[in-house]
């Protein structure tokens, strides 16, 4: 197992409290809720999108369960652990042995692990020997045993029944949060077995005031916010990349302009121009350190190229329906202008659904060239705008 078993332990975090997390007041009050209920369940599914504080908070939330003096404010609301007991201090030290992590490290950790294959789910190995054959071991510091899986939606399915095990007769003590960004493939009796704490995408203007604290400038926050829709661990991200010299508005402009141009050469090499845009983000996402595999980064990146796209559209809709003061990005405006003359409504709305089908589709691991290739012709399928075939469309 090599390094896997020291992954397990956090790395000294600080414990963050209820007061650390933006935006997600009804999560929190849900839990609150819970335990002042005096009944706790067993399993929690946190389920949102990515980058919305679902692992600080889960983090938060064990530190209360294993604190022994857990903080209350005036109101005699539970908001955050003492940071001063035993389990808190290992806790801080990233050792205490009451909790346990499985985050997505663990994927290629496992013993059933094909030789050389890179594996992005947790296996049914995994999940048996850092979960179900630790669920025994009594707690040491606390009187309770928490384990947090990060990314559920990495489990397959045999891993998924194993967990199913646990979840049928838990130890007394036994808690477990399942972090996951897409529950609907989990399977239903998993699902049936956790109490499940929802996460909200986060208003853009707590996004962007978190990144201005953060010491960015005014206009990059609003920007960033807008592209990052309503995920803080995206916003962040993108920042990085911004500060790893990737010009995020320059190439949504180069693309966009791409978009519009009536021109069939620029036409014809926007796809490519495109993918060459993929390929130097992903690879700036992972100079950053961001840990994913090649393939994830460049979905990561075609996804936010598909981002930057949908919000123009977004914007093209506006405009056509109301009027130059309503669309979110005004520096596009003359480019707005343009497609919406071209396309109107119908066509706007056309291709803000052809851009939601291509996320699908990306998200269904399909070819991204083809995907790429495909929405641009049904885009400028739309109104005038000629299409590769050189006919008025
Ligand atoms: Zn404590």
């Amino acid at each position: 197992m090599g390094g896997g078993a020291n992954r397990l332990q956090q790395t000294g975090v600080v414990v963050p409290g209820f007061t650390d997390i933006v935006g997600q007041e009804k999560a929190i009050q849900a839990l609150q809720q819970a335990y002042h209920a005096g009944r706790l369940p067993h399993c929690f599914l946190f389920c949102g999108p990515k980058g919305v504080g679902k692992f600080t908070t889960a983090l938060a939330w064990t530190g209360l369960l294993l604190c022994r003096q857990p903080q209350y404010d005036r109101k005699a609301t539970l908001t955050s652990a003492c940071g001063k007991c035993d389990t808190c201090q290992a806790l801080a030290k990233g050792a205490c042995p009451d909790l346990l992590v499985l985050s997505r490290e663990l994927c290629q950790y496992a013993e059933d692990a094909e030789e050389g294959s890179v594996s992005t789910e947790f296996r049914k190995g995994v999940i048996k020997e850092f979960l179900v054959s630790k669920v025994a071991l009594r707690p040491v510091l606390s009187s309770r045993r928490i384990f947090i899986v990060d990314e559920a939606e990495r489990l397959n399915t045999e891993a998924q029944n194993a967990l199913l095990k646990v979840l049928e007769e838990p130890p007394h003590y036994c808690h477990i949060v399942l972090i996951c960004a897409r529950p609907q493939v989990l399977l239903s009796t998993v699902r049936s077995r956790s109490y499940k704490i929802e996460f909200s995408r986060l208003p853009h203007a707590v996004v962007s005031a978190e990144l201005i604290r953060c010491g960015l400038e005014d206009k990059l926050a609003f920007y960033i916010a807008a592209l990052s829709n309503g995920s803080l661990g995206l916003a962040k991200e993108l920042a990085a990349l911004e500060q790893a010299g990737v010009r995020l508005a320059e190439v949504n402009r180069s693309v966009l302009v791409g978009l519009v141009d009536g021109i069939q050469a620029v036409k014809l090499g926007l796809a490519e121009a495109i993918m060459g845009h993929i390929e130097n983000i992903a690879m700036a996402w992972a100079r950053i350190g961001v840990e994913a595999s090649a393939r994830e980064h460049r979905r990561n990146a075609s996804r936010l190229m598909l981002s930057m796209v949908l919000l123009f559209f977004q914007d093209v809709l506006r405009f056509a329906v109301l009027d130059a003061d309503s669309i979110s990005n005004q520096v596009h405006l003359d480019l707005v202008t343009d497609m919406a003359r071209a396309i109107g409504p119908s066509g706007a709305s056309g291709a803000i659904e052809a851009i939601f089908r291509a996320g699908s589709a990306i998200d269904a691991m399909a070819n991204e060239r083809l995907v790429w290739e495909r929405l641009l012709l049904q885009v400028w399928g739309y109104g005038r705008i000629p299409t590769f075939g050189g006919s008025s469309g």
